[in-house]
């Protein structure tokens, strides 16, 4: 079964130098049919005054040094970006952070591992906030049928818990890692400006524009949710956001992001481990989204709704940084790309439905002009701790 291709791809016109499909989110191609995203990273590489944009983080940095309960907080997933910004951040700055974790309720065991590791390493105070795990599955299956995206909750729960945090502990400065302009074109680094993770970026790039209010009313007629529950997902009064005077930026807007050495360095310095993530080539990417059991789920969705998943997405961003040959990235792409995640299965009892009714609800946000094939059958092996991903049913 497992080596049967999977579901054939429908034609759509590719970056001829990255090679994403013209169903990725904010692409538009040159006459050279050169994509936006890559136009983007040349501008990233040779025009941006990286000393002045470190200079703008020292003097922020100093800015707020002292005068608080924290220097800033750390929102920290435990992945390879958020772990490399507390590292950073404390190494280089000296920083007393407090870190905030949102857990969206599929912490893999090697990543709860890394987490300890890196909070005894660093000494460092952690605040780890759970919520509600009815809440959680009942607004997945609402943001997928609405959406086909069932991460809505962790989305907004990432980018506003943290927010609320900094008004409770009177902290200003919040510092993010990655910018979203490594990935998307919301923002763009031609614009010189800082990207600020703010409202405005939440509302435009976080919620699918599903507000916590939304979410609450669209759910209502089936749940008896206290109101109280919705409050992890909905971004703070923008009056106590001003009171407080907050700075909410990205270490990405100040030094030259790269992913893979800066995945390097946390591995040396922290004993940080990678993890084989479902559809991925395993050796290729050991350190990208490891941090979720529900990934594969999300890029087999992705892979139905737009006739692309992560394979392309990464290896299309080795090409734009001259690390991969597009030959090899085709052949990647063929081999694992499009095959069913074992976490289906998973899925599909946290969200009480069957295949079928799975299938047809993704149908219904399929973006155009790609047309899925729901026929395959091709699965992409467990990865070694599938076993101990929590399941409802013992
Ligand atoms: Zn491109």
């Amino acid at each position: 079964m497992a080596n049967t291709p999977p579901a054939k791809a429908s034609k759509l016109v590719h970056c001829t130098k990255c090679g994403l499909p013209e169903t990725y989110e904010t692409i538009e191609f040159d006459t050279k049919g050169v994509c936006n995203v890559c136009r983007q990273q040349e501008f990233k590489q040779e025009r941006i005054d990286w000393t002045g944009r470190k200079k703008m983080l020292d003097e922020m940095i100093e800015e707020y040094r002292g005068k608080y309960e924290y220097d800033c907080i750390v929102p920290f997933s435990g992945g390879k970006d958020s772990t490399f910004t507390l590292y950073h951040l404390m190494t280089e700055y000296k920083v007393k952070p407090l870190v905030v974790q949102f857990n969206h309720g599929f912490m893999r065991p090697t990543l709860l591992e890394n987490n300890e590791r890196t909070f005894k390493q660093l000494g460092v105070d952690v605040i780890s906030f759970t919520p509600n795990w009815k809440v959680v599955k009942r607004v997945m299956k609402e943001a997928l049928a609405r959406k086909g995206d069932f991460c809505w909750h962790c989305h907004t729960g990432i980018f506003s818990y943290p927010m609320h945090l900094a008004i409770k502990y009177n902290t200003p400065l919040v510092i993010w890692g990655e910018p979203s302009t490594e990935y998307v074109s919301y923002y763009d680094y031609r614009d010189d400006a800082i990207e600020e993770v703010d409202e405005s970026r939440f509302n435009r790039y976080v919620t699918l524009g599903i507000t916590a209010q939304d979410m609450k009313g669209m759910i209502a007629a089936d749940t008896s949710f206290d109101p109280r529950d919705f409050a992890p997902y909905t971004y703070p009064a923008l009056r106590d956001l001003k009171r407080l005077r907050y700075r909410s930026v990205c270490l990405g807007s100040f030094i030259p992001w790269d992913a893979r050495r800066q995945a390097e360095l946390i591995m040396d310095k922290l004993g940080w481990k990678g993890d084989e993530v479902e559809g991925m080539p395993p050796d290729l990417y050991p350190y990208e989204k490891i941090e979720c059991a529900m990934q594969g789920m999300r890029d087999y969705i992705k892979y139905l709704k737009r006739g692309y998943g992560r394979v392309t997405q990464m290896t299309a961003l080795d090409i734009r940084n001259g690390r991969l040959e597009k030959e090899k990235a085709d052949q990647l792409i063929a081999e694992y790309e499009g095959k069913k995640p074992p976490s289906l299965e998973l899925f599909l009892e946290y969200l009480e439905m069957d295949e079928a009714e799975f299938n047809a609800t993704v149908s219904k946000t399929v973006v155009a002009p790609h047309k899925p094939d729901f026929g395959s059958n091709a699965v992409a092996p467990k990865t070694h701790d599938f076993n101990r991903w929590y399941r409802e049913k013992k």
